[in-house]
């Protein structure tokens, strides 16, 4: 079966919109250093890039479908120049309320992906810059990194990412770490309280 890196758009790929505003024109799409770099690496690791945004903007009449397929068929179109392949685009077209099952945090996005490609969500990443990005691919049994950009921590009461970045290149980076054959979460000579914790207990 096939991983997945499943990517969230704003603030991940693109510069996000000041709060309550949002990108719904190809003009407002600004790309984030080294977003074509990472993809490409996702690429050639044989992780499908899958997209997975929150576009509330539509169902506040801001666009329509038709301006926002628009706006990611450019987006992929810009990033393959670039040498990065996006495979798929999900959005959630919805509002808040009344809930529904793809606004992130909910993993319906994920799940329909999983679904539509036959993907291996336990083997596959939620990449976000979110805490609802990091709960729903926890809920969809992705393993799940974080981009922070500089500003105020993350709420403690957040769901834990495995991995946390200033950036979706770091991101990919750490992961691809992770993934080298032999490499099983944290090098054995990792000098890291964490991995010393549990080993020190059990010698007690
Ligand atoms: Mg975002
Ligand atoms: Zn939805």
């Amino acid at each position: 079966m096939v991983r997945a890196a499943f990517l969230d758009r704003d603030g991940v790929i693109n510069q996000k919109a000041p709060e309550g505003a949002y990108v719904t024109r190809w003009e407002q799409m600004h790309f984030l250093p080294g977003v074509a770099e990472a993809i490409g690496l996702l690429n050639r690791a044989g992780f499908g890039v899958i997209v997975v945004s929150n576009q509330r903007c539509i169902a506040k009449g801001l666009a329509t479908m038709r301006d926002t397929d628009a706006l990611h068929q450019r987006m992929c179109e810009a990033l393959a120049a670039r040498g990065a392949r996006i495979d798929a685009v999900y959005y959630c077209p919805h509002d808040k309320q009344p809930p529904c099952a793809c606004r992130k945090p909910a993993p319906g996005m994920l799940l329909t992906a999983a679904h539509d490609r036959g993907l291996d969500l336990a083997a596959s990443w939620m990449i976000g810059d979110s805490a609802a990005d990091v709960a729903a691919g926890q809920k969809a049994g992705c393993k799940t990194a974080r981009v922070v950009a500089e500003g105020p921590a993350a709420a403690s009461a957040d769901a834990v990412p495995d991995v946390v970045a200033s950036s979706l290149l770091e991101i990919v980076q750490q992961i691809l770490e992770r993934d080298r054959p032999g490499a099983d979460g944290p090098p054995a000579d990792a000098a890291s309280p964490i991995a010393a914790g549990p080993r020190k207990a059990r010698n007690a």
